[in-house]
């Protein structure tokens, strides 16, 4: 099953790193050009639990921010000032501004290769 989709090929090396770090045994399955994510990361459905628990410490490990702020604390999207805003209980930080997660995956890839989030 799909753990994560990644686009950038050094990426790719690095999620299959860490998971084998981790003792599961993911494969890179190449979507070929044109995909939004052009490879998607796979694993054993007996290691899919284990590999999603992981899955967010593996990209932590890649994208070396916690979240899409600027450094004087601004969201990098619409540049609302988050001082003040809290971190829900499940841990996301949301823009009130335009809505983004931003220490979501997603939010910080999309940061660090200068677009928008993919919605979902
Ligand atoms: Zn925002």
């Amino acid at each position: 099953m799909v753990v994560t989709t990644a686009d950038r090929k050094s990426d790719v090396q690095m999620l299959l790193y860490g998971f084998r770090l981790r003792g599961i045994d993911a494969h890179a399955h190449d979507k070929a050009a044109g995909s939004a994510d052009r490879w998607a990361i796979l694993v054993d459905p007996a290691q899919a639990e284990r590999a999603l628990a992981s899955v967010e410490s593996v990209w932590a490990a890649i994208l070396d921010t916690d979240s899409a702020r600027t450094p004087d604390g601004r969201c990098v999207f619409c540049g609302y000032d988050l001082s003040g805003i809290p971190d829900t209980p499940g841990g996301n930080l949301i823009c009130p501004e335009c809505g983004v997660n931003l220490r979501s995956i997603e939010a910080r890839r999309a940061w660090r290769e200068g677009r928008r989030p993919r919605q979902g």
